[in-house]
């Protein structure tokens, strides 16, 4: 967990729910303070669920899903879906730019960083004659025992 890079993302969603009148309410607060810390890189939303209750939060997990999606059209979380089709969540910070790498023989999901695939996806965009306006690459494998 990156504390700098948890409390810029924390900043930036308190403005942004504001800005959008959303009220700092209780269920609302843990869910961002959870996914500042524990969403640096893709959770899934029943870790979410249970990361809260680790804290002692109870609360629904509907309640839990929809500041999820609300949190996503603010533009502060990226949602994607996992293997078995199951929605996860990520902070979205454009100065934590990152790709995932999904270890098949466990399923885990690590966070990877590469100049060079950067420029080989805006070269493609360019040769594509789009402009770009966001990129997600997900590579899987194994890791040679
Ligand atoms: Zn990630």
């Amino acid at each position: 967990m990156n504390p700098a890079l948890r409390d810029r993302w924390l900043a930036r969603a308190e403005r942004s729910m504001a800005e959008a009148g959303l009220r700092a309410g209780a269920a609302r607060s843990r869910v961002v303070a959870v996914m500042a810390e524990d969403g640096q890189c893709l959770v899934g939303a029943r870790d979410v669920v249970d990361r809260l209750r680790d804290r002692g939060a109870v609360g629904s997990q509907a309640s839990v899903y929809r500041v999820l999606d609300e949190l996503t059209s603010l533009g502060l979380l990226r949602r994607s879906l996992d293997d078995q089709g199951l929605a996860q969540y990520e902070i979205d910070d454009a100065a934590h730019h990152h790709h995932h790498l999904v270890d098949e023989d466990t399923g885990r999901v690590e966070a990877f960083e590469d100049a060079d695939l950067e420029e080989a996806v805006i070269a493609a965009a360019r040769r594509l004659g789009i402009e770009l306006t966001g990129h997600e690459i997900v590579l899987r494998g194994r890791r040679p025992s």
